[in-house]
């Protein structure tokens, strides 16, 4: 079995409108707070040198993540969301899909079209808890700020199109699901329609789904289906998203 790494590094990068810090306590500042307590500092450590460790500041949604119902409103199907830590591990392992929807932000939010055209391209017909994958290349990006403007989303539609078949965990490689924020404030400013605004994130207010934001690699699996893929979140409390190490294992 292959494993396959599908997410980006946690680290400062013009990528992430919020920066990633993280503050990195050496060996030997590391034995002087390991000793405190006793009054000690590096200089009782073996070679003067104790345990390294990191502080580290950054947002639910820093990196490879997975969004939670409680992140696209308080309610959802009626009843209050549910946070990150609350949902089902079966959710977060299972048969994965790669859909190719390679495009940019002139492209537009991924459609339904597309994933039925793809699908029937693969000869693939969805089962409930597939994850499915969304590779639009955005990867590529991932580094420079561009990242952040330029990539194309996913729409509500197609997306309500996945969950009404019993998909769970939809994921895409570019920033966020939705549309860019600078295009979908310029398209309310427009428009004056509420429903331009984060409309797939909004849509988890009716149907409970969670979406992996910030996959990379998604072009070195090297098939697109017939493997599994493990996305187990982070357990924050009452968050509405946690870091994943989503992996892609495929049988060799
Ligand atoms: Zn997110």
């Amino acid at each position: 079995m292959d494993l396959i790494d599908l997410s980006v590094t946690l680290e400062f990068t013009e990528s992430e409108p919020a920066p990633v810090e993280i503050d990195y306590v050496d060996h030997a500042r590391g034995a002087d707070i390991l000793g405190r307590p006793a009054g000690i500092d590096r200089r009782a450590f073996p070679d003067g040198l104790g345990l390294s460790l990191e502080y580290v500041r950054l947002t639910s949604h820093s990196g490879t993540h997975v969004d939670a119902p409680a992140h696209y409103g308080p309610l959802c199907e009626g009843r209050r969301a549910r946070t990150i830590e609350e949902l089902p591990l079966e959710w977060f392992f299972g048969p994965g899909v790669v859909l190719d929807c390679v495009g940019g932000v002139e492209d537009g939010p991924v459609t339904r079209a597309e994933l039925e055209a793809q699908l029937g391209r693969i000869g693939y017909t969805l089962a409930p808890l597939d994850i499915v994958l969304l590779r639009t290349g955005a990867d590529r990006l991932w580094g420079s700020g561009r990242y952040f403007t330029d990539f194309r989303g996913v729409s509500r539609e197609a997306t309500s199109w996945l969950v009404e078949q019993g998909i769970k965990v939809i994921g895409v490689d570019s920033f966020g699901f939705d549309p860019p924020f600078a295009r979908m404030l310029e398209d309310y400013q427009r428009t004056g329609d509420a429903r331009t605004l984060w409309p797939a994130h909004v849509y988890g207010r009716e149907r409970e789904y969670c979406q992996i934001e910030r996959l990379a690699n998604l072009g070195a699996v090297p098939v697109t289906h017939g493997f599994q893929v493990a996305c187990f979140p982070v357990k924050l409390r009452r968050a509405g998203a946690g870091w994943s190490r989503v992996v892609a294992m495929v049988p060799s």
